[in-house]
């Protein structure tokens, strides 16, 4: 399988089940509002690209949040946000197995995976631990309705 044929599958998968993939963005993110992911329009055509994308589909299909009925704090955003990154990026490989993508490219895609997983969930938590209470809600409004 070529890396354009895991992304066709990808974005096919996603496509059946109602999201939008726009691939003329400048980041990869999720728009909740809209059901669609976005991804850059500069960025090569790599294993990382593929890991971006399947983490945005494992928000654009994840499970509302525990957590979301909760009153609202930093304790309970925290926990909130944390759970839906942990959640999108478990969710994303997840999917790649459906697609049998792990065994089409290979162990370079799963290492690549739950590097970029370990790498960019722990930078988060640290980042967020120096957000203030509004950046905070700021960023909770992402992934609740
Ligand atoms: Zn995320």
């Amino acid at each position: 399988m070529t890396l354009q044929e895991a992304l066709d599958s990808i974005i096919e998968y996603a496509e059946s089940r109602g999201i939008a993939v726009n691939r003329n963005s400048n980041s990869f993110a999720h728009v909740r509002s809209d059901s669609t992911i976005t991804c850059p329009k500069n960025s090569k055509l790599n294993l990382s690209y593929l890991v971006s994308l399947l983490h945005e589909v494992g928000h654009a299909i994840q499970p509302d949040s525990h957590f979301q009925s909760l009153r609202k704090s930093k304790t309970t955003t925290l926990a909130l946000i944390l759970e839906q990154e942990y959640q999108a990026w478990y969710i994303g490989l997840e999917v790649a197995k459906e697609l049998h993508l792990p065994e089409a490219l290979r162990e370079e895609f799963i290492t690549e995976y739950i590097s970029q997983w370990s790498r960019y969930w722990v930078r988060y938590i640290r980042e967020l631990n120096k957000y203030t209470a509004n950046e905070l809600n700021h960023q909770r409004s992402a992934y609740i309705d």
